[in-house]
């Protein structure tokens, strides 16, 4: 083989792939079609249960520029409608501001840094695999064809993936053709502004910044993501056809937030060199690709799954599928993963995509105009008063109601979960469990003195901790920061490393 994975696409998902897979000793490839990076403005953040993972790698201090991870934000929203989720103990919706265009670049770093090889200019044109590997077939930037093999081929190449249609994958779903959004970048008069926080006045109602301001007509989203720049967003339903190529003018995106706010805003151009958000989206996508793998080809992130981004959902999915993915992907192609463990990645994915779809739709549904959707909304207004309906809809949005089934892992409430981060005192020092889990190895805890790990050195990690009332006498977190196992049952626990990591080195 050529090299251990070929991944295709330098998005966000690609590059967190290749930096895992580096990390764990393999020696991927990452194929980008484009030369250079556009600099594209799409996401503004992440948010969800991803930061925390981000901060297993110890890349959340990296993407954040030094600060470490913190206390959930208080307010969000789910179809526009406000969550004061300041109540909540244990609120799991985490979030990290950052472009994409910046957590881009920084992941290429910390991919590189740790040995990944990228490609830019370099197409995937097509493949053939069989029982020993893939061929996967290149346009190089000069244009002239080449081939790699490799173990596993991963395709991280957006909605559009072509290893998806390549693998005669379905994309199954919904498009909405008469949806369109309209956005851009641009300057607002001072004027505009009702107050210093930034509201306008609209005919029977206020609207406020980063807020889906809903209105009979659709909805419009106006943040300050520059200073002196405004990124501007107007959603409608039920439009006749639009032509999706023809460029978006500014005269065309005030007249869209006219129709939707009844407000005439002047909007400019900004007097920029940096790429703007300039875009005129037709149709709504919600579609998921029917399987996650054929044979030795993967998908990840957009590739596996598009939906509306309204909650900004796609980092969390997608970098999620990534973690889940890479452990399972690198013991696989180091031949000492147990034989279904990489089926367990689209058994476990699989599902958390099609939730995404599920409450992106709903959000979607509740933003719509119609005097129904506006019953909706109050009902759905009224039911938010419920503290248990807002943790419902934290846990939801970011992804953090998601259990796994773990085969062996005993019924502790721990298991299937997600690993609640601890304070650990060792013999060394105190520290964050986070900090076990940087070289993205499964960590073995250990606060009772009672397990041992014959035969699994060479892939997990025991840590011997003291903690302040610990929730289980040991506890067996995955590379992916969920508890495989918790308890005192030694029994249990070796079927629970069997299971996940394959059989102990001694017994051949
Ligand atoms: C306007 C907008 C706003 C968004 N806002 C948010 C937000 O606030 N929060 C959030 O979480 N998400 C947001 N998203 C979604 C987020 O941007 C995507 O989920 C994310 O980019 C997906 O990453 P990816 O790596 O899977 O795919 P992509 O980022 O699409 O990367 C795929 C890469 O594959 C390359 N490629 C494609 N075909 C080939 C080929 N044949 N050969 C080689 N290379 C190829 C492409 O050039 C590209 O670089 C937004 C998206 C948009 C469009």
């Amino acid at each position: 083989m050529d090299v251990d994975v070929v991944i295709v696409g330098a998005g966000p998902n690609g590059l967190l792939l290749a930096g895992e897979l580096s990390l764990l000793g393999l020696r991927p490839v990452v194929l980008e079609r484009l030369r250079e990076r556009t600099g594209e403005p799409r996401a503004n953040g992440v948010i969800g249960r991803v930061v925390q993972a981000l901060d297993l790698r110890g890349l959340h201090d990296r993407l954040s520029g030094g600060e470490p991870l913190g206390e959930p934000g208080r307010y969000f929203q789910f179809g526009g409608l406000a969550l004061d989720l300041g109540a909540l103990a244990d609120n799991p919706l985490h979030g990290l501001r950052i472009p994409q265009p910046r957590l881009e670049a920084l992941l290429e770093e910390w991919a590189v840094e740790r040995g990944a090889r990228l490609r830019r200019g370099h197409e995937f044109a097509g493949f053939a695999q069989d029982d020993d590997g893939v061929r996967v077939d290149v346009r190089g930037p000069d244009g002239a064809a080449y081939a790699v093999t490799a173990a596993y081929l991963v395709g991280c190449d957006g909605a559009s993936s072509s290893v998806r249609k390549l693998a005669g994958i379905g994309f199954p779903g919904t498009t909405d053709e008469h949806f369109v959004s309209r956005s851009g970048d641009v300057v607002l008069p001072g004027s505009a502004f009702a107050d210093e926080l930034g509201s306008i006045d609209a005919p029977g109602q206020r609207m406020f910044p980063f807020a889906f301001n809903r209105t009979e007509r659709g909805a419009f989203v106006y943040a300050p993501f520059q200073p002196g720049v405004h990124r501007v967003a107007v959603h409608e339903w039920r439009q006749p056809p639009a032509d999706p190529d023809a460029p978006l003018t500014p005269a065309e995106l005030r007249a869209a937030v006219t129709r939707v706010t009844g407000v005439d805003l002047p909007m400019t151009r900004p007097d920029s060199d940096a790429p703007l958000a300039w875009r005129r989206r037709v149709g709504m996508h919600s579609r998921q690709a029917e399987r996650y793998r054929d044979g030795r080809v993967l998908l990840a992130g957009d590739a596996a799954h598009v939906h509306s981004s309204v909650g900004a959902p796609g980092l969390n999915l997608g970098m999620q599928d990534v973690f889940n993915l890479g452990w399972k992907l690198a013991a696989t192609v180091l031949g000492r993963a147990p034989r279904d463990l990489l089926d367990t990645y689209e058994r476990e994915r699989h599902p958390a995509g099609a939730r995404v779809l599920m409450q992106t739709r709903a959000q979607t549904a509740l933003l719509a105009p119609g005097a129904e959707v506006t019953a909706l909304r109050e009902l759905f207004g009224e039911l938010l008063d419920e503290p248990a309906v807002l943790r419902r809809l934290a846990e939801l949005l970011a992804g953090a109601d998601l259990r796994y089934e773990m085969p062996g892992g005993g019924d502790h409430p721990l298991v299937g979960g997600w690993m609640p981060e601890l304070h650990l005192g060792t013999p060394a020092a105190r520290s964050r469990l986070a900090a076990a889990q940087h070289r993205a190895r499964p960590v073995l805890l250990d606060f009772a003195g009672g397990v041992a790990l014959a035969g699994w050195q060479d892939r997990v990690d025991l840590v011997r901790a003291d903690a302040e009332d610990p929730p289980a006498d040991a506890i067996l977190v995955r590379p992916d920061g969920y508890v495989a196992w918790a308890g005192s049952d030694t029994g249990e626990l070796t079927r629970a490393l069997r299971t996940w990591f394959g059989e102990p080195a001694d017994a051949g």
